[in-house]
């Protein structure tokens, strides 16, 4: 992270710690919840979007979800406002992943009265790294379903059973795509994927491609020139025809080493959240996995690409 941005994310973890705090001052404790039993539904809050999608799938109607990320925002570097912080106090269940993915989040949950309402997906998860993208690989996607229902079940017991039959339902939505992207991964040109940010390392290693991120694991932080001309240099070296770029944040640098090591430009989408234009055309999560596996699979020349 450069120094702008670290002084941004501490400024904005501030200004949320001070919200917070105010907040438990002025607001009585002991939200209304979904009377688990009584024939209400869950108020569940997600962080991000992969997370609202998973908790849409599992709740069904037993459940009322709400993002904290705005359509088209970039959830790393989210910044809460007080209507935010007031929809965290009243949820039931907040999901959300830890280890700095959203400091702004992470900090506003820690000053909840109840924490237990407050769920980090990323705990019992295999974790590599610290790296919280592991909503891009379709196997983790439904173990965090299968969390998901757990916690749902802890807090409404009567919607036990059904929790745990849509978590299922989901897995066997994700298994064909898991299985798609297996056999058109299988035989490719070449392995290595140049991205943006580095948030392709789960996906990359369910099969057995090499991710090569410009960025770190978060996008904010500016790549240096020097890592810009490493990329650019390695990108030639492996033949690379595309470097990808992601909707929710700038395309320059991937222009940049594009053009530095005669490659092309394309779209491939961490699915860190749903712009206006995704939610129009009726996408979720499945359907722009499957764009970026013909983008994937077109790129790096795989005989199972369509
Ligand atoms: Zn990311």
């Amino acid at each position: 992270m450069d120094p702008r941005g670290s002084i941004r994310a501490r400024h904005a973890r501030h200004a949320a710690r001070a919200l917070g705090a105010a907040l438990a001052l002025t607001l009585t404790a002991g939200a209304c919840t979904g009377t688990p039993g009584g024939g209400g539904t869950l108020r569940v809050v997600a962080s991000f979007y992969p997370l609202a999608e998973a908790a849409r799938q599992v709740g069904g109607d037993l459940v009322t979800v709400s993002d904290l990320t705005p359509a088209g925002a970039e959830p790393h570097d989210l910044e809460l406002r007080p209507s935010d912080l007031r929809r965290l106090r009243r949820a039931d269940l907040v999901l959300s992943l830890g280890r700095g993915f959203q400091p702004a989040v992470e900090d506003a949950i820690a000053s909840l009265p109840d924490r237990s309402r407050a769920v980090d997906l990323l705990a019992g998860l295999p974790i590599v790294d610290s790296d919280p993208h592991l909503w891009l690989d379709p196997a983790l996607m439904g173990r965090i379903a299968g969390r998901i229902a757990g916690e749902l079940a802890r807090r409404l017991p009567s919607g036990r059973a059904a929790f745990d039959a849509r978590a299922a339902a989901w897995r066997a939505r994700l298994d064909p795509l898991d299985a798609d992207y297996r056999r058109t991964l299988a035989v490719c040109e070449r392995r290595d994927l140049f991205v943006t940010h580095a948030s392709f390392g789960y996906l990359a290693a369910r099969y057995d491609l090499n991710q090569v991120a410009i960025a770190g694991l978060s996008p904010e932080a500016e790549p240096s020139p020097r890592r810009l001309a490493e990329v650019s240099r390695l990108a030639r070296e492996r033949g690379a025809t595309t470097i990808f770029y992601e909707r929710l944040v700038s395309a320059r640098v991937a222009q940049a080493v594009a053009r530095a090591a005669g490659a092309r430009t394309a779209l491939l989408d961490p699915i860190e959240g749903l712009t206006r234009e995704h939610r129009t055309a009726g996408d979720g999560f499945l359907s722009v996995m499957r764009r970026n596996l013909a983008a994937i699979g077109a790129a790096l020349g795989c005989k199972g690409a369509a």
